[in-house]
């Protein structure tokens, strides 16, 4: 295949499939497998956060001594709640903003067990402990405006404690991503008076190449328009808009859609780093976002953006995503040998 242009349907943004920069795509993952260091159980503040001098857990689910899934507030927090309102201000020429909001960490239980690895029961309380605690910033922090969910695997992902753990940062803003997605949707809405979220997702499962997993709520694909190798998109097939009113069957078959993919990645792709995040319409103006439909994105830790994605913004993906979704899936991929390989 040469390499192609895709421009993305929801936010109008290119990126190049060039896949002619990796002639050999396995041999272009091994190269990147990391192997990471384990912190030592001993040392890690998530064993029990109230003796290592955490803050007091806001939501626990068992028993003090025999919890599963704690929320807690972040004790190094990018953000803090203000008790007045949020004021904006100027710097000279430059707005501000008070960095006011809320920084939590969701923690499971096992040190060593990262989500593709728990039980599904587990992963379940985690979307739980979420949720709650969206509910209730929702209800109390006034100022936020949109809640960030991600979480972060191994540290070329940012990840600075190995135990694994999900933060939820509220903002007092819509950030840049979530404004270009939602605009998109909505430009698209009008025009065509569809979801276009469901519109890419009636279209992945008809090409059936890219999909990776589905159960009867949710499915996981590789997007035509993937920006980065092995990028993946999990959402659930009902149109909804957002996470925290989602019913239990859907968030059921997403986190079972999940648990696949990142058990996937772990297999298929040499236990590489990586991140994933749920995108869901924001708490700020709420009726307004009904055309938007939530998901989780999922992006393996395998290349480095350089000169050209920084100086453009356009990603050049070396994997062609349906190939990057055969390699998921076990399947033989047939790998040509450029002229310059010995
Ligand atoms: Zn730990
Ligand atoms: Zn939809």
């Amino acid at each position: 295949m040469h390499s192609e242009f895709r421009q993305d349907l929801v936010t109008g943004d290119w990126i190049l499939i060039a896949p002619g920069r990796a002639r050999r795509p396995l041999e272009f993952i091994k190269k990147q497998a990391v192997t990471r260091q384990v912190t030592p159980i001993a040392t890690c503040p998530f064993e029990d956060p109230e003796a290592s001098n955490q803050e007091k857990a806001m939501l626990r689910y068992g028993t003090p001594k025999k919890w599963e899934v704690q929320v807690l507030q972040n004790k190094f927090p990018a953000v803090a709640l203000s008790p007045k309102d949020v004021t904006s201000g100027a710097h000279r020429v430059f707005h501000t903003l008070e960095g006011v909001g809320v920084h939590d960490l969701v923690i499971s239980r096992e040190h060593m067990k990262n989500y593709g690895d728990v039980p599904l029961s587990t992963l379940l309380l985690v979307f739980r402990a979420l949720r709650e605690r969206y509910r209730l910033i929702e209800k109390s922090a006034h100022a936020v405006a949109y809640v960030s969910m991600f979480h972060n695997w191994g540290p070329t992902a940012g990840a600075s404690i190995y135990h694994p753990h999900l933060q939820m940062i509220g903002l007092p803003i819509i950030p840049p991503d979530i404004t270009h997605s939602l605009t998109g949707s909505r430009t698209y809405h009008e025009a065509h008076d569809a979801c276009v979220h469901c519109t890419i997702i009636a279209q992945e499962k008809k090409d059936g190449r890219r999909v990776i997993f589905e159960n009867r709520g949710a499915i996981a694909f590789a997007p035509f328009t993937s920006r980065v190798p092995f990028e993946l998109r999990i959402f659930p097939k009902q149109h909804s808009s957002y996470f925290e009113s989602a019913g239990e069957a859907e968030i059921k078959s997403v986190a079972e859609v999940l648990k696949a993919t990142l058990q996937m990645i772990k297999k298929r792709l040499h236990d590489p780093d990586y991140n994933f995040f749920i995108h869901t319409a924001p708490i700020l103006e709420k009726q307004r976002y009904g055309h938007y439909h939530w998901h989780i994105e999922v992006e393996p830790k395998i290349s480095t953006p350089a000169g050209f994605e920084l100086s453009t913004g356009i990603e050049i993906n070396v994997i062609d995503p349906d190939t990057a979704a055969a390699i998921l899936l076990g399947k033989k991929i047939v790998e040509k040998i450029s002229d310059h390989d010995a």
